[in-house]
């Protein structure tokens, strides 16, 4: 059936017959993992509708962006500073990788045993199905893990990029090199943009990415509640959303979320009972749409209520400091903030047990699963090390590797409803 975007996405170079396919099942799927719960808020309706128009009104809204002179930036890692991207009047979109379309394609020019991550956002290239990077002026990636850093070597014969290198551990001289990156990073922005990032700008934009990640700090406190008012496929969604939704709006509407949430709170009401299991999510980012877990979690008789992921707290726990007054005071907030993140490819990464184990303990929970992608190497050896740290508070912890195919979806059921039914 013909789309009243159809020209925008033809103007984008898309394949329209297979991002025609591509939304069908989308379609399908969000239906049925997300408009099927009972006792949803009234403030997901926002969500659901970003989501129904999330290749199509957000586009507009980006090519309007552009033909107004401003440039669209998008990003894989929560560790692009998008303080600098706004400070340059630009727009940073988070570009979703949680597909398996595409994966044929990726498979040509990647090895196989790539993680399914960096082969979604390769094969949505290659086969013309994702308007947000088609709408990019710039691509900004990273040397985290080294699939990554190896695949936008790739990737930068079919799409401009950009790479920063992120320091692998946390002593001195990796801030001095992080330092270096974020104003390297700052110039090439700067120069794509045809804008200075001034310190007004930037302490507006500091302000507003902070803004956005107080009110997701508000909504975990809230679904801290016991019983939980909200389901973790609806928290993962706001998570997912927050990546290419505009900050504004998107604090605005997220509020209005939480004062319902706040209501539900204090009148005791829960999405499921109390008695329900708590468990919490650990370990690799849950691209949109990439919802395949948390549904099988949650339709095994537990509620998620944390995810100790880029998608979830890691993005959200530290803010930038607000108090600098100069550039290079706002710079340094910026970089000391960015430095805190506890991703598994920094080594040694103590950081993260400890707020794995912090989390665990102010959730209550009952359980974690640990989620990694297959053939994600460091956080499949951070694995081994969770599991330790939680045995020893008692927190018993399910590791799962999986990619996004639905051909585990039954032998994952099946080992999620074991442990269920363990820690019940
Ligand atoms: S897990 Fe690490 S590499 Fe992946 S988005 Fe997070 S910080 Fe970046
Ligand atoms: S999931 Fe793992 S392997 Fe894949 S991009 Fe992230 S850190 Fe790299």
């Amino acid at each position: 059936m013909a789309s009243s975007y159809d020209e925008m996405w033809e103007k984008l170079n898309l394949d329209l017959g297979a991002h025609g396919g591509l939304l069908e099942v989308l379609g399908k799927f969000y239906g049925d993992i997300y408009l099927s719960q009972a006792g949803r808020l009234r403030g997901m309706e926002y969500l659901d509708f970003v989501l129904s128009e999330v290749h199509g009104l957000r586009i507009r809204e980006l090519q309007e962006a552009r033909a107004a002179g401003r440039k669209v930036i998008g990003t894989f890692c929560v560790f692009v500073p998008e303080e600098i991207v706004l400070a340059a009047d630009a727009v940073q979109v988070g570009l979703c990788a949680g597909a398996e379309a595409g994966k044929d394609a990726a498979e040509k020019i990647l090895p196989r045993n790539t993680c399914a991550l960096i082969k979604s956002f390769v094969g949505f290239k290659l086969s013309r199905l994702c308007p947000y990077i088609e709408s990019c002026d710039l691509v900004v990636g990273e040397t985290t893990c080294d699939g990554k850093k190896k695949a936008y070597e790739i990737f930068s014969d079919y799409a401009p990029v950009y790479v920063m290198e992120v320091p692998q551990m946390k002593q001195a001289c990796d801030r001095d090199l992080w330092r270096a990156e974020v104003l390297r990073l700052k110039g090439r922005i700067e120069e794509v943009t045809g804008r200075t990032v001034t310190p007004d700008k930037l302490r507006e934009a500091i302000r507003v990415v902070n803004e956005r990640r107080k009110v997701l700090q508000r909504l975990n406190r809230l679904r801290a509640a016991s019983p939980v008012p909200i389901s973790g496929r609806d928290v993962l969604l706001v998570n997912q959303v927050s990546f290419y939704d505009d900050p504004v709006r998107f604090t605005a509407s997220i509020s209005n979320l939480c004062d319902e949430l706040e209501e539900r709170v204090r009148s005791g009401e829960g999405i499921v009972p109390k008695d329900v299991p708590r468990l919490m999510l650990s370990g690799c980012p849950m691209a949109v749409p990439n919802w395949k877990l948390p549904y099988i979690i949650e339709s095994s008789g537990a509620v998620i209520v944390g995810e100790e992921s880029c998608i979830g707290t890691r993005s959200t726990r530290d803010l930038v400091a607000e108090d600098g007054e100069t550039l290079d005071e706002m710079i340094d907030a910026i970089v000391n903030r960015y430095m805190r993140i506890d991703c598994a490819c920094f080594t040694p990464n103590r950081e993260r047990l400890d707020n794995i184990v912090a989390m665990a303990e102010d959730l209550k929970v009952k359980g974690v699963v640990h989620y990694g992608l297959t053939f994600c190497q460091p956080y499949a050896m951070e694995a081994f090390k969770v599991e330790k740290a939680l045995k020893k508070v008692g927190v018993p912890m399910l590791s799962i590797e999986t990619d996004y195919s639905m051909e585990d979806v039954e032998q994952l059921k099946t080992r999620v409803e074991a442990f269920v039914e363990m820690i019940r």
